[in-house]
């Protein structure tokens, strides 16, 4: 059975897109840690993220560069984070969150509270700012 995250790269599940070329895919998080939390995930279905074939993570690591850039150009953080857990969804995955503090990155901290038009209005300012 597909994951949720290839149900959302097929647009089978809606997502807040940011961006996505012929192997990647970004997103924001539906829960986010920081206004503009977001997922990179490659297209092809992998569970771990260092099961991944070796050109395609480093290419995973050069897309979430452009992503980051573009989130920092839109959420005023000190800089943006990243984390791979990949605990609770099957499909490798980058978070990028900006963050001021360590503090940030506590993924037990409450979510961050958007409604959709926050979501879309965030997802298409970050997408323009994509270079
Ligand atoms: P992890 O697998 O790294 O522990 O966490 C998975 C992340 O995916 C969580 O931050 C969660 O909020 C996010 N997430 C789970 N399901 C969805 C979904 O359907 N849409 C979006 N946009 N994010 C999701």
């Amino acid at each position: 059975m597909p994951s949720i995250f290839t149900k959302i790269v097929n647009g089978a599940i809606p997502c807040y897109k940011i961006a996505e070329d012929d192997n990647f895919f970004a997103f924001l998080d539906i829960n986010p840690l920081k206004k503009g939390h977001t997922l990179v995930i490659p297209k092809k279905e992998v569970d771990y993220i260092f099961d991944i074939e070796k050109d395609i993570l480093a290419g995973m690591m050069v897309f979430s560069q452009k992503i980051a850039l573009a989130i920092e150009k839109v959420v005023p953080c000190n800089r943006i984070g990243v984390v791979v857990l990949g605990l609770e969804v099957p499909h490798a995955h980058i978070h990028l969150i900006p963050i001021d503090s360590e503090a940030d990155v506590r993924f037990s901290n409450p979510r961050v509270r958007l409604t959709e038009d926050e979501f879309k209005d965030l997802a298409a300012r970050i997408s323009k700012e994509i270079e």
